[in-house]
């Protein structure tokens, strides 16, 4: 049991921030979080940063044990599956599971962040200071330097414990690699997003299928929307920085009005602020951070994207930072006080599924935007279907494993690798599922696949 008296600081208040610190308090610890904007709650969150997002079973499963599940179901939008747009405005829905329960939900982020900020204060064991920023975290010294953002005065505060939850630009992150002998690769994906959005109808109403995600896949560039609870989408382009077609080339009200006319001619119609929208909001860069060691000794540890940034086509940054803060909680009840071994645990068992799911969510950039229109693709899934109401204690499709179930990310990557290399053997020469020779199938998942747990 957690030592009453122990203060655990967290640096940054986002959405695996403000999860952890009600979760730390509901063990029982007092817990001091500085975080750098302002409190969301009085300002409005600043437009044209992933404005929703989704979330899934593993995103679910933690807020269901911090309690807050029933303040969260009211603000879900259940998407389930994808529906792809053509470039005539025909519009070709999949979908993402096989049972109801197998969708996924947009969700607003700062109605989410709320949630977590006013849970987190309910508990009376947290303090949430806004406008501080951590300039500097002195590991040595059990110190951190704080600007405040409205004075621009710096004050020293003591720590005992430090949680990294401060993104993809972490304060605690640097502190860390500049003791350790550490790996810290910040590896640029080469592309960009931006965000615009369709209203709602005239009416409130959806005009777009609401319960989906809506792609314009492109090949090598692509839009996508997801729905909001007032019947507009959040919509959002991704492309490359530099090149033929990319940001750099599209920089005049002229070139982007041919360039959406050109290549995203269907959903036009729907973009009324197109142009404000366009040049107002920021284009974010995307790159995956990858980092080792996550903590050290029994002073600091890194968790969400201060650990492990994410390329955003999975769905999964938010939903992993959550599972990282269930985790630590998991190890803090078994190993009592004893934060060496806690920190070093939740890096050992965390580090390997961050990696995982940064490699899947690259992979799953050249899903959406190229293979969703692929005949073999669509051919592999329904075949993964079928194949899992065959054979469900051997085989579960690679973006159910991820999306619905709790097993591991690296084992989610590993037995999507075995898998892959199965449907490709079983679709070589077919055209149909009814094609497939469902005896080879049973021998080679038998031979390749052992039983899966999905939800450990
Ligand atoms: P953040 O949300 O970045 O929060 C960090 C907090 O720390 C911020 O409040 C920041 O102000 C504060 N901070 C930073 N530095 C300091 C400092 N020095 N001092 C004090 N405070 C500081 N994930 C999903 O699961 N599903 C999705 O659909 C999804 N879609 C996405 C779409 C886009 C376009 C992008 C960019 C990301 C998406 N993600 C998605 C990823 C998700 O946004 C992140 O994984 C998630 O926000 C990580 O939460 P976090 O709390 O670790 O970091």
């Amino acid at each position: 049991m957690a030592n009453q008296n122990e203060t655990i600081t967290l640096i940054g208040a986002g959405l695996v921030g403000s999860l952890l610190a009600v979760m730390l308090a509901k063990r029982g610890f007092k817990v001091e979080v500085y975080e750098r904007r302002p409190d969301m709650r009085a300002t409005d969150i600043s437009a044209g940063r992933s404005i929703n997002l989704a979330l899934a079973n593993r995103g679910i499963y933690p807020l269901q044990q911090a309690g807050l599940m029933e303040q969260v179901k009211p603000i879900l939008t259940a998407m389930k599956g994808r529906m792809v747009h053509d470039m005539q405005g025909n519009q070709n829905f999949q979908s993402y599971g096989q049972r109801p329960e197998e969708v996924i939900y947009s969700v607003s982020r700062g109605d989410l962040n709320i949630i977590c900020l006013n849970a987190a204060e309910a508990t009376g064991r947290v303090n949430i200071y806004f406008n501080q920023n951590c300039q500097k975290v002195d590991l040595d010294n059990n110190q951190l330097t704080i600007k405040d953002e409205l004075s621009s005065e710096f004050k020293t505060i003591a720590f005992n414990r430090v949680i990294g939850t401060d993104g993809s630009n972490s304060a605690v992150r640097e502190a860390i690699h500049a003791i350790e002998s550490s790996q810290h690769d910040i590896i640029s994906l080469g592309h960009s997003y931006k965000e615009l959005r369709i209203p709602p109808g005239p009416n409130g109403e959806f005009l777009i299928d609401k319960h989906s995600l809506h792609i314009w896949p492109k090949g090598g560039y692509m839009i996508i929307a997801l729905p909001n609870e007032d019947g507009s989408f959040t919509v959002t382009l991704f492309m490359a920085n530099e090149g033929e077609i990319s940001f750099e080339s599209v920089k005049t009200p002229e070139q982007v009005e041919q360039f959406f006319n050109q290549h995203f001619p269907s959903i036009v119609p729907l973009l009324p602020d197109l142009q404000k929208d366009f040049f107002e909001n920021p284009t974010g860069k995307l790159a995956t951070v990858k980092c080792s060691p996550w903590h050290f000794k029994d002073k600091a540890l890194l968790l969400g994207d201060a650990a492990h940034a994410v390329v955003p086509f999975h769905g999964q940054g938010m939903n992993c930072g959550f599972e990282d803060a269930l985790d630590l909680i998991e190890t803090i009840d078994e190993y009592g006080d004893d934060w060496a071994e806690i920190f070093t645990r939740v890096d050992e068992h965390r580090k390997i599924n961050g990696d995982a799911i940064a490699d899947m969510a690259i992979e799953n950039y050249i899903t959406m935007r190229d293979s969703v229109t692929d005949e073999k693709f669509l051919l592999r899934n329904a075949l993964a279907f079928e194949l899992e109401n065959r054979f469900p204690k051997h085989f579960c499709p690679r973006y159910s494993m991820v999306m619905f179930h709790r097993l591991p990310y690296a084992e989610a990557k590993s037995r999507g690798v075995i898998q892959e290399d199965i449907l490709k053997e079983l679709t070589a020469d077919v055209q149909s599922v009814e094609q497939v020779d469902f005896e080879q199938a049973e021998s080679l998942i038998y031979a390749k696949l052992t039983e899966v747990n999905l939800n450990p």
